[in-house]
């Protein structure tokens, strides 16, 4: 009977994926928009006209509708919030004109007037009330006017000096399906999720922009409005999209070719801004393979076209992907272009064609497709890296990592600050988001290949296309498929999503010295880096020596430092050190740090009568402790610890003694050696916020002969526009 249990769980896994595949259904969205711009003046009119079709079992009384454009309204929205928390505050402190918002609107539903109700909290949700019900079955037309004042772009949508990026522009349902209805604010860090449909965009604009957009041409015209102002007209057209996005630029040049695909042949284009053409020259190649290899990998390409665009200003860093068209940020050398292009021509498959909730589980888009960028450029370079910091030459490529997400992900790891692959976007801390969805998910990818096997693996990937293109897959479907594809259980593997800590079991390091530092192959190495020192005191003049330690990423939990320094002038050795340990006796970001650290120089000197030079030196010894207490949002940025320290001093002094035994009476000088110490406990609360950040220290101190205690606040009071002045408040008390 055993022998038969696979091939029963097989059957069963077939029927259920059979039923939720009969059960399946979605909504559709069909959009039509005409649009004009007025570059004078940044805005934006345009009528909308969208065909809602209810393919749910349920009666709709209402929608959900975003209107993403008011998340740059004022400093009340969701998305302020968020950049503050992250840390910026060139939103918070922007200027008026620099902001945006979508009105004018006016909703009617079959051409009847319907109300619209504000989003308990969010000033960029809307909820549309449908003047009759909505049932299974049939479909409504929803249709408004509206008007946009662009922002600055601040994040993904706006303009750049006299560039545009019409990006969440225009009046959108959430998503409504078997898990129920998803509004969501627009937010910088996280992501979309939208309803499939076909698009048709009528765009009107000086005809001096050169305009790169989702989907095919189908029709152009130029207009003559007066002697010297043309306007054109473009119309575009895409079905089986979530998205649409278009970007206008005076100075793009662009790159066009064709490619011939197993069914088809698509246009491909590359838009660029002309100061940046060498770099850009091999950008249809890149574009190429990235759709030949996602189209081997996954299953082929299904759209006409298939675009790249350089993003205006010279924000580093990045990409933004939309259907059939996506935003590289300004970018160094030509590998990372090539990888960049590959990501983001890598995401019209992962929440383009396979559109899952990108906001509530990241890794499904970020992850699967960083995996294909790992083995893209092991394909195209032979490492799975991407070279972020650019720098060839002979000293940094014996010392730089392979992989530096990889060295960052290991560092977070190992500080216990990191976060399950499975959490939504906007509860990632900054780092986190960065690294956990993206390079943590991929290793996840990694592994469940090496469980199932390569081949095993490809035919999961390419089920899972071919079932869930232009669908709304959840966890549970992907893993529903890659154990019916396998034929294993893979709940063990689907556990580690929800947990924290490395997916790469440790390996055991040795022991290595280096001059400098070294990150290369620190999941192997412990680097312990020995570089020159030199340091310069009054007393002793110049001092030379060397610092050994083994501070590097990820971090020990053992650190040292020895700086030894010979002093030139007191001609003695002086020096500084230290080591500590780290203990985590929990999973929210407690900490106990133990140390001790220590330095010896020259405090002072007398010249006696002589002329001899006396130095006299003072050294100390501190040994420490720190407990940082457990947080449990792991994105506050609040921090309370408690901290020992005791500073055992020892210093020779100076002093003259009178001695009256001898005939004449001489003053006889001695250099005692003096020792204090001092005990000093902290307890400290603080919040490292971006507006009105704050410190609070409660200190008592103790030494021979006296006790003190005081407590010291400290409090930034921001300005309405930038800046801001520091209150401090002291008291202190002796007993
Ligand atoms: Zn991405």
């Amino acid at each position: 009977m055993k022998k038969l249990l696979p091939a029963i769980l097989l059957f069963l896994f077939a029927t259920t994926a059979f039923a939720q595949q009969t059960n399946y259904w979605q909504q559709k969205v069909d959009v039509k928009i005409d649009a004009v711009l007025d570059d004078a003046n940044n805005t934006l009119d345009a009528s909308i006209s969208m065909n809602y079709f209810n393919n749910s079992p349920d009666t709709l009384h209402y929608i959900w509708m975003h209107l993403w454009p008011n998340a740059y309204k004022n400093d009340k929205t969701a998305l302020t919030d968020q950049l503050l928390e992250n840390g910026s505050t060139k939103f918070y402190f922007s200027k008026e004109e620099e902001r945006g918002y979508i009105n004018r609107l006016n909703f009617q539903v079959d051409e009847l007037v319907a109300d619209i109700e504000d989003h308990p909290q969010h000033q960029d949700i809307i909820k549309l009330i449908l003047p009759q019900p909505l049932a299974p079955g049939n479909k409504i037309k929803i249709e408004t006017p509206y008007r946009l004042k662009l922002p600055y772009n601040f994040s993904r949508s706006g303009y750049i000096g006299k560039s545009y990026q019409l990006t969440q522009w225009y009046p959108k349902p959430a998503v409504y399906d078997r898990k129920g209805w998803h509004p969501i604010p627009y937010l910088d860090q996280g992501e979309f999720y939208s309803e499939f449909g076909d698009y048709t965009v009528s765009i009107k604009l000086p005809s001096s922009y050169t305009v790169a957009s989702t989907g095919k041409i189908s029709a152009s015209s130029k207009e003559n409005n007066t002697d010297s102002f043309y306007t054109q007209t473009l119309v575009y057209q895409q079905n089986n999209i979530h998205d649409f996005a278009w970007f206008a630029d005076k100075n793009f040049e662009v790159l066009h070719d064709t490619l011939q695909l197993a069914s088809k042949t698509i246009d491909v284009y590359a838009y660029y801004n002309a100061q940046n053409a060498k770099l850009w020259k091999n950008s249809i190649a890149y574009i190429k393979s990235a759709i030949k290899t996602k189209s081997s990998w996954l299953g082929e390409y299904p759209y006409p076209v298939v675009s790249v665009v350089e993003k205006a200003g010279d924000e580093d860093g990045g990409g933004m992907e939309y259907p059939t068209i996506t935003l590289i940020s300004k970018t160094e050398n030509e590998k990372l272009l090539d990888y960049l292009i590959n990501h983001e021509v890598g995401h019209n498959w992962f929440y383009g064609i396979l559109a899952s909730n990108e906001r509530q589980h990241p890794w499904m888009d970020e992850g699967m497709n960083s995996y294909y960028d790992k083995r893209y450029a092991t394909n195209q370079y032979g490492t799975t890296g991407v070279d972020i910091l650019g720098d060839d030459s002979k000293f940094m490529n014996t010392r730089k990592p392979e992989d530096f997400q990889q060295t960052l992900l290991a560092t977070v790891t190992g500080l216990k600050k990191d976060q399950p692959i499975e959490t939504p976007s906007d509860k990632f801390t900054v780092l986190n988001y960065n690294l956990i969805p993206y390079e943590k998910a991929a290793q996840w990818m990694q592994l469940l290949e090496k469980e199932i096997g390569t081949a095993s693996f490809d035919s999961v990937m390419k089920t899972y296309y071919n079932r869930w293109q232009f669908k709304h897959p959840y966890p549970e479907d992907f893993k529903s498929i890659a154990e019916e594809v396998s034929g294993k259980d893979l709940a063990h593997v689907f556990s580690l999503l929800q947990q924290k800590g490395s997916i790469v079991p440790p390996q055991k390091k040795k022991i290595k010295l280096v001059s400098f530092f070294s990150l290369k192959d620190s999941d192997k190495n412990h680097y312990i880096s020995a570089l020159p020192a030199i340091g310069y005191n009054f007393y002793d003049k110049f001092m030379i020596g060397g610092l050994l330690h083994n501070y590097n990423l990820p971090f020990s939990k053992f650190q040292f430092y020895a700086m030894p320094l010979y002093a030139t002038g007191s001609k003695q050795l002086n020096g500084l050190g230290g080591m500590s340990y780290d203990f985590f006796p929990g999973n929210n970001g407690q900490c106990l740090t133990i140390g001790i650290s220590g330095a010896r120089f020259t405090g002072d000197h007398y010249i006696d009568s002589t002329g001899a030079k006396n130095f006299q030196p003072f050294s100390k010894i501190v040994p420490t402790a720190k407990f940082v207490f457990a947080n449990k949002n792991p994105r506050s940025s609040v921090t309370k610890y408690i901290r020992w320290k005791t500073y055992f001093i020892s210093e020779t002094g100076l002093l003259f003694n009178r001695d009256t035994s001898l005939p004449i009476p001489v003053d006889v000088i001695t250099y005692p050696k003096e020792s204090r110490y001092l005990n000093q406990l902290e307890l400290v609360v603080e919040d490292n916020r971006k507006l009105y950040p704050y410190k609070a220290t409660l200190q008592a101190a103790q030494g021979k002969g006296f006790v003190r205690t005081d407590l010291t606040l400290n409090y930034f009071f921001n300005y309405a526009s930038e800046g801001g002045m520091n209150v401090r408040f002291f008291a202190g008390k002796f007993f």
